[in-house]
């Protein structure tokens, strides 16, 4: 573990970060899912990440990084409603939840990352290629647990794996959208990237720069 930050202030970093990227792209965001959605995905996104912010903040004092993952992941679920808010919600308390206290390693995180995968695509029964949020996910966890068996730490399993959630996010691109509501509308969401795979893919990016900067491998 890092002498100067523990990994319960990083964890929380990573939240924060989170929120300053939705926040940089709130408004793209609510373009995205305007098109063939209702155009609320950059706001949800926010105030779901502003709750977890607050609540990661209480819960960094006395809590691990595991506490104070699926604490903000709660509070996430309950601030910003849309499909991607129990999604998302979901997604990061199922990470904390399994994370085995403060000792967050790229094995550890990536069996993590699993649970926290398989969560949503139980709740939202959707596949790879039904131009969601899975789209970005599947291949970013798919990428870091290759990096992870090789024994790559984790700052540089996180990076290694954004080239593979980056292609996962532009391929939604040229899908038609078969789950959640843009569903409803399919063929008008061609030609427009999925929202909840776009935001989650700012969010993996954030942390990837936190955990560079403060893990010390
Ligand atoms: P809502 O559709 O309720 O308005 P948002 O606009 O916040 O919610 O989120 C839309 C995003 O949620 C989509 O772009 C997609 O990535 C994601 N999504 C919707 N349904 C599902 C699902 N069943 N499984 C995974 N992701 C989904
Ligand atoms: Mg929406």
């Amino acid at each position: 573990m890092d002498v100067m930050k523990s990994q319960a202030t990083i964890a929380t970093h990573c939240i924060e970060a989170a929120l300053a990227a939705i926040l940089e792209h709130e408004d793209e965001l609510a373009h995205l899912d305007s098109v063939a959605g209702d155009g609320d995905h950059g706001a949800g996104m926010a105030r779901g990440f502003r709750a977890a912010v607050e609540r990661a903040r209480t819960a960094s004092g006395s809590g691990t990084a595991g506490a104070v993952i699926s604490n903000a992941g709660t509070e996430f679920s309950r601030a910003a409603g849309g499909a991607s808010g129990a999604l998302v919600g979901m997604y990061v308390m199922m990470i904390g939840s399994n994370l085995s206290g403060d000792n967050m390693s790229s094995e550890t995180v990536h069996h993590a990352l699993r649970q926290g995968l398989a969560s949503v695509a139980s709740l939202g029964k959707a596949q790879l290629g039904d131009k969601t949020m899975l789209d970005t996910l599947i291949p970013f966890t798919r990428a870091f647990g290759e990096a992870a068996a090789a024994g790559t730490p984790l700052a540089q399993a996180w990076q290694s794996a954004l080239p593979a959630a980056r292609m996962g996010m532009e391929s939604t691109k040229d899908m038609i959208a078969s789950r959640g509501r843009s569903a409803v509308l399919k063929e008008r969401s061609l030609g427009t990237q999925d929202p909840g795979a776009t935001s989650i893919y700012y969010v993996l990016e954030a942390v990837g720069r936190v955990l560079a900067e403060e893990c010390k491998p």
